[in-house]
């Protein structure tokens, strides 16, 4: 919801119909990026024109906005400003606005604040119904004088604000507005101070009011980059932190893989030492086993001497019995 839009409030009394914005795609797109950036809240960035925009189109949809205001926040005020009690159009003592168009009327008439505001409102109304000043179609150029037509416009919806804030201030708090009020001069002014649409002698009737809102958006703004600048130096620390715990952490990788480097040389040794035991082990093995087999040998050996000793001497003692055997039979 627009922030400037009264909802049900009762005093609501557009005092003429309420201006569209510009029918095409465009200014229905910036319109659209003016209520999004009010209902944020931030005025600043409200007014700013938006990246890639055309100035003229932004300032044309802004134009006929800020119409709409005036329009709507004097429609509160018309059956109290009326000429018995606003005789003359004028904001505070020192200031009193008298009217001309440059056209029908060229020269300046005394007129009462309510007579005043009519003129001012219809001759608005003309400028933004003139399509060679106002384009409808989008790509259709803007005219040379259209920056002087604005800063005409906003010229005199000033001075609507103006008289309301020096002679009906009082009425708007009493139709609990000024909230409102409030939010929409301090909208108009960073919009035409962003742009310098207004001269500064024109804004004397309500100068304090406008250097607040301006020293108060620059203490914001000043603010914001602070805790903008804050934010970065925040992070710009946190980055340095990430970047030495990556440093850290790539050392200890380091670290890690000559470690892994290392047991997996001791694990190499190890496994060598496991073949060179087992083959140990092996040869022991072998060792062993020829042992056996020499001791076998040996046994073998022991007995076959033994059978050839006792052969021998079977063999012998068979001799001897033949050879007496012999003997007695040659003795015969
Ligand atoms: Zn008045």
């Amino acid at each position: 919801m627009s922030l400037f839009g009264l909802g049900s409030n009762k005093n609501q009394r557009t005092f003429r119909p309420k201006k569209n914005a510009p029918s095409s795609n465009k200014g229905v797109q910036l319109k659209k990026h003016i209520d999004a950036t009010l209902g944020s809240g931030n005025l600043r960035d409200a007014v700013r024109l938006p990246p890639g925009e055309e100035l003229n189109e932004w300032l044309a949809v802004n134009t006929v906005d800020f119409f709409n205001q005036v329009n709507i926040l004097y429609g509160t005020l018309i059956e109290f400003c009326t000429p018995a009690t606003c005789p003359t159009m004028t904001a505070g003592s020192k200031f009193e606005y008298r009217w001309a168009d440059g056209v029908q009327i060229k020269k300046p008439i005394e007129v009462s604040a309510p007579k005043y505001v009519e003129y001012l409102m219809d001759w608005i109304e003309v400028q933004l119904d003139d399509e060679s000043l106002f384009p409808q179609k989008l790509g259709t150029p803007f005219p040379p004088n259209f920056r002087e037509v604005v800063k005409t416009i906003f010229k005199r919806l000033f001075r609507v604000y103006a008289h309301i804030y020096h002679t009906h201030f009082q009425k708007i708090v009493s139709l609990k507005e000024e909230a409102h009020l409030n939010t929409c001069f301090k909208h108009f002014t960073l919009f035409t101070w962003e742009f310098k649409l207004i001269d500064k002698a024109e804004l004397a009737p309500l100068i304090d009011l406008i250097e607040s809102i301006v020293t108060e958006q620059k203490a914001l703004h000043y603010e914001l980059h602070k805790n903008i600048a804050l934010q970065r130096r925040v992070t710009i620390s946190q980055a340095e932190k990430i970047q030495r715990f990556q440093a850290e952490n790539a050392d200890l990788k380091k670290q890690l893989s000559e470690a892994q480097g290392a047991s997996s040389s001791l694990a190499a040794s190890s496994s060598e030492l496991e073949t060179l035991r087992a083959s140990q082990k092996n040869l022991e093995a072998k060792l062993a086993e020829a042992e056996q087999k020499i001791s076998e040998k040996n046994s073998e050996l022991a007995r076959k001497t033994g059978e050839f000793e006792l052969k021998r001497q079977t063999d012998s003692d068979i001799i001897q019995k033949q050879q007496k055997n012999l003997e007695v039979f040659a003795s015969i």
